[in-house]
């Protein structure tokens, strides 16, 4: 913009002094002429000047025209945003949950009030705090420092040991995180009364069905032979109900067991009474094998192990048509621990009910399953049994095929012969 104007008053400023000075020659007056035009030229000159805005304003007037409606904008948005992050605090506000804010290091960044209540946190008090050092005297914090990504599923609360928290650490952007505490005391609460009723209901079922057990087995059919028939009946549905209880009784202790009695557990001498129980409970109709191709034990309580591996066993044989093989190995893992499979060439199981054939009672067929004498729970103490060892099921089936169930245990419980008389430090 400067430029056109400078130029102008260049050209208009020549012009005059031409014209004035071609006068002042034509009247014989050329320097008079001249100063004259030189002096008006300048006084025009230095009333520009004075009435020129200066030279940066109509950019600042530009500027502010256009920013004005900028700043406003601004303004709103900041605003906005205000109101979007005080929205967001009273939400965290609101959770019933604690939410802390953590640093790279750790430290404590922020913490809603659900936090202050479930974890004895103080505002400023803690503010900046490393969080595994405040909590340092707590199951928590030893957690937060083996890093561990899993969740801490059930552990008392900091503030009040009779409130029941699960942990979990959850990565925010780059190197932040969130630390969220979940106060599930009603939650362990229910599930601790569900557990409690059905061992209770269990013991409680148990006397009267041996007592009606006892009565049964003490009427002979053939002195009522009219009633025989009637008489088996209930003799097989009362070993059912035994069976249940039984099994019932089995997954509550599972489930309630604080302390694993852990002891080593022979394989070999294991593996040779399943193999009885298998041609026992087979009578010949199946052929049955043994693969034992890994010399070691397992560490852990003998009565759980055998108990998951009768099931699997029992299981082969029943879901397993006459005529059928049944194969136990017994075999170690690329990462140093093992496993124990059962083979069968069974009924085989449809993909989609695998995902709940560790569920209480879930069955892909109930007839089968009673027709064979099975309570719906053999799986399920499997899974639970195993838990118990932090080792896992993996089912593996297809119909009309078969099946192979595989319990998969971890290096910590497997016990190499040269360590057979250690207890490994897990
Ligand atoms: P159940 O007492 O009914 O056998 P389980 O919990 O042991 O209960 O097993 C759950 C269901 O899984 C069974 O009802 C059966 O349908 C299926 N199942 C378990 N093992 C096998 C197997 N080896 N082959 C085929 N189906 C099986």
């Amino acid at each position: 913009m400067r430029r056109p104007i400078t130029l102008s008053l260049t050209l208009i400023l020549l012009v005059w002094l031409l014209l004035v000075t071609a006068l002042g020659y034509a009247f014989q007056q050329f320097f008079p002429a001249l100063a004259l035009a030189a002096l008006v030229a300048l006084i025009w000159m230095f009333w520009r000047m004075q009435s020129w805005p200066s030279e940066p304003a109509p950019v600042l007037g530009k500027t502010s025209t256009r920013t004005a409606p900028e700043t406003s904008t601004t303004r709103h948005r900041t605003q906005r945003l205000a109101s979007q992050l005080r929205a967001l605090r009273d939400a965290g506000a609101a959770l019933p949950d604690a939410v802390i804010l953590l640093d790279e290091q750790g430290r404590i960044l922020w913490f809603n009030p659900a936090s202050a209540r479930l974890f004895g946190l103080d505002w400023p008090r803690d503010r900046m705090l490393k969080i595994e050092d405040r909590l340092a005297d707590h199951p928590i914090g030893a957690w937060l420092k083996q890093d561990s990504k899993a969740m801490l599923a059930d552990v008392p609360a900091p503030s009040d040991a009779n409130l029941r928290l699960s942990i979990n650490r959850i990565p925010l952007g780059k190197h932040q995180h969130l630390l969220l505490g979940r106060d599930i005391t009603a939650f362990t609460r229910l599930e601790q009364m569900r557990r409690d009723f059905i061992a209770n209901v269990s013991h409680e079922l148990r006397t009267p069905l041996t007592v009606i057990h006892g009565y049964l087995d003490l009427i002979d059919p053939e002195d009522a032979p009219t009633l025989a028939p009637l008489l088996d009946d209930l003799r097989t549905q009362s070993q059912r109900m035994t069976r249940i209880v039984e099994d019932l009784l089995i997954l509550s202790r599972l489930e309630t067991q604080m302390d694993l009695s852990e002891e080593r557990v022979v394989i070999p001498a294991l593996l040779s009474t399943l193999i009885r129980e298998a041609e026992a409970l087979s009578r010949g109709r199946h052929t049955v094998h043994l693969e034992n191709t890994f010399r070691a034990d397992l560490y852990g309580s003998l009565k759980d192990i055998h108990s998951a591996f009768s099931n699997l066993v029992s299981n082969a044989v029943r879901y397993t048509p006459s005529g059928g093989s049944i194969t136990l190995r017994w075999r170690g893992l690329d990462n140093g621990g093992a496993a124990f499979e059962v083979i069968d060439t069974g009924y085989g199981i449809p993909q989609s009910h695998i995902q709940r054939l560790t569920e209480r009672f879930y069955r892909v067929s109930s007839s089968r399953s009673r027709e064979t004498g099975g309570t719906g729970l053999g799986l399920s103490i499997v899974k639970h049994a195993l838990n118990q060892h932090q080792a896992q099921i993996v089912i593996d089936s297809e119909p009309g095929r078969g099946s192979t169930f595989t319990a998969v245990f971890g290096p910590e419980r497997v016990l190499k012969p040269a360590l057979a008389n250690e207890t490994p430090s897990t």
